[in-house]
């Protein structure tokens, strides 16, 4: 697998594992978060239906008084339970809209459970009405107890509540185990109100028609009294057990002495008195003036734990965000890093690794660099070390082939002077001799007949004697430049040493090889050599033929003595002719 590719995929992988811990690191937080935040939201509800009962609760006080009205009526008694009433409703429809319309199981439940309680509510409330427009005789008959029905159904108002706050408080408990005992410290505390203020409302009756405490009375009074009990031990139990911090303590004590330390004695003194028939020694309105206010601490205590322990539920919820955000941020930074770190060795170690190779392979196959692989290193790492390595070698590849070029050239240069005579610039006698070995075995192979013609120039030894070297020299190179007019391609024309030349033709009939040689012969002996002192020379030149067969080529050698010998005869004879080795006759035959 190539390395980019294996690299992309490991990243890809590490990137995904990496996301996937981060997903699930944030699930689990936000999940803690979400939780923390039900448990806040139980214990909300559970603090509005704490105050509902209380609400509810208080409604009972002003409602006495109009269930024991005489007549007429007191229209102030009447407003003051439609002021308690009006209170009460406010806060069921406080806790009903702080509840909203959302459709969680602990939210409907609570809803369900107000709204039994409202409609328990406003059937107490007729009764109350109901009960009230009767003739004051029929209400207060002894033993007909008319007016205690509708504050009993007014009591079961208050336990549909509590059984409500007791369920939102133990969902919020099983949430947040640790806050249990300010929950539920919260929880007995309003029910120790509830029931105080039961035990108040025994009296009201009583204190009110100043007959001594009924059987209902004296049968509800040391109950009450003993729940009571009860409930202050739970509180005092629960804050022991947990080590309450200084303000509970503080609301703690305040509730042992305003509502234990004077309301209970103030009950107990008046339960003495109702149960001996003597007088009560207060009426109605001193009672509650007296009576009321210390339940105050119990509500106190009531809030002070239940802001406990909703400021620690806030705290949870606080600390699960802030974690969640740290694990977040964390995670998103990891993420970050890696991305930027595949980023930073794709961009400076593979693409450069890649472009380094493929400008590698350009210099190997001799192309040219492109223009940004030479642009100058600034790179100050080991990229850039091999990319300077690169451009090096593409400076030492272009010098070796430069200097290639160049020694190439000096060989052609060489060849092609040791091949040529330097004064005519006609093939050497070495060169001649190598060619023409060559073009003989094609021949040979081609079935070719081959003619070779050597000419020398007739007393040439004169013209240098009576012109000059240099003269000589000059009327060479005009020999040598019409012959060469002569020589059709494939033919070899070369100064064969001195003032002699030669020439190779092959695929030449014998007829043909006379006729060039004769026609040479005359084109040589006709034209004028101007010399540069303004003198024009003639000069002639004996030719010696030998013509040959395909089938009878022998070597240069043989061929060249033939030549020879017939360029022999023709100097013989007379100079200025043209001599075949063979009969000239049979030579036109062929
Ligand atoms: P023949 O007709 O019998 O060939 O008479 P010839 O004078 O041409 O022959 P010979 O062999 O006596 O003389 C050849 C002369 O050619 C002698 C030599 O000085 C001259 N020669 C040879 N090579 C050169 C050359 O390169 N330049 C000049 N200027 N003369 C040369
Ligand atoms: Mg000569
Ligand atoms: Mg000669």
């Amino acid at each position: 697998m190539r390395l980019t590719r294996l690299f992309l995929l490991t990243t890809g992988l590490l990137l995904a594992l990496v996301s996937a811990l981060l997903l699930r690191s944030v699930w689990a937080d936000w999940r803690q978060v979400a939780a923390a935040e039900l448990g806040l939201a139980a214990m909300q509800r559970a603090y509005l239906g704490m105050k509902v009962a209380e609400k509810a609760s208080a409604e009972r006080g002003p409602a006495i008084p109009v269930l024991n009205d005489t007549q007429p009526a007191d229209p102030a008694k009447r407003a003051r339970l439609q002021e308690f009433r009006r209170i009460t409703d406010a806060s069921f429809d406080e806790a009903l809209a702080a509840l909203g319309d959302s459709t969680d199981p602990a939210s409907l439940s609570a809803r369900a459970q107000l709204a039994q309680a409202r409609q328990q509510l406003d059937r107490a409330r007729a009764e109350v009405d109901r009960v009230a427009a009767l003739p004051h005789a029929q209400r207060s008959a002894p033993g007909q107890r008319l007016t205690r029905a509708p504050i009993d159904l007014m009591f079961a108002v208050i336990d549909t509540v509590l059984a409500g706050v007791t369920t939102q408080s133990a969902a919020a408990e099983a949430i947040y185990p640790e806050l249990a005992m300010p929950l539920v410290g919260a929880r007995y505390a309003a029910e120790l109100r509830e029931y105080a203020g039961r035990l108040g409302s025994q009296f009201t009756t009583p204190l009110a028609t100043g007959l001594a405490l009924g059987r209902e009375e004296q049968r509800e009074i040391p109950l009450l009294t003993g729940r009571i009990e009860q409930l202050r031990k739970l509180i005092s139990l629960q804050a022991r057990a947990s080590r309450a911090e200084a303000p509970l303590q503080a609301a703690i004590a305040k509730m042992e002495a305003q509502y234990f330390g004077t309301d209970l004695p103030f009950i107990a003194v008046l339960t003495e008195r109702g149960l001996a028939g003597n007088d009560y020694g207060v009426d109605s309105a001193s009672f509650v003036a007296r009576y009321v206010p210390p339940m105050k601490s119990i509500v106190e205590l009531r809030d002070t734990m239940f802001s406990a322990a909703r400021d620690a539920a806030r705290q949870r919820v606080a600390d699960a965000r802030t974690r969640m955000a740290i694990n977040a941020g964390l995670g998103l930074a990891v993420l970050c890093i890696e991305l930027a770190v595949f980023l930073l060795i794709r961009r400076r170690v593979l693409q450069p690794l890649l472009r380094i190779t493929r400008a590698m392979n350009a210099v190997m196959e001799g192309r040219d660099l492109p223009a940004r692989a030479l642009a100058r290193v600034v790179r100050d790492d080991e990229i850039g070390d091999m990319k300077r390595a690169v451009v090096a070698l593409q400076a030492a590849t272009q010098r070796r082939r430069e200097l290639e070029a160049e020694r190439e050239q000096l060989i052609a240069q060489l060849r092609h002077a040791s091949d040529t005579d330097f004064l005519t610039g006609l093939l050497n006698r070495r060169a001649f001799t190598e060619q023409a070995a060559g073009l003989l075995a094609q021949a040979r192979r081609h079935g070719w007949p081959v003619a070779l013609i050597v000419f020398d120039l007739d007393h040439f030894k004169r013209i240098n004697d009576q012109h000059g070297h240099p003269a000589g020299d000059a009327a060479l190179r005009a020999v040598a430049d019409i012959a060469r007019g002569h020589v059709r391609q494939g033919e070899l024309l070369a100064r064969h040493g001195g003032e002699e030349f030669i020439l190779l033709a092959v695929d030449c009939r014998a007829s043909e090889a006379r006729q060039l040689a004769e026609r040479l012969r005359q084109t040589l002996a006709d034209a004028p050599i101007p010399l540069p002192d303004g003198v024009v020379l003639h000069v002639t030149s004996s030719f010696g033929l030998a013509w040959v067969e395909a089938r009878r080529i022998a070597d240069l050698d043989t061929l060249y003595r033939d030549a020879d010998r017939a360029l022999y005869r023709a100097k013989a004879e007379g100079r200025n002719r043209v001599c075949s080795a063979a009969d000239p006759q049979s030579l036109d035959v062929t």
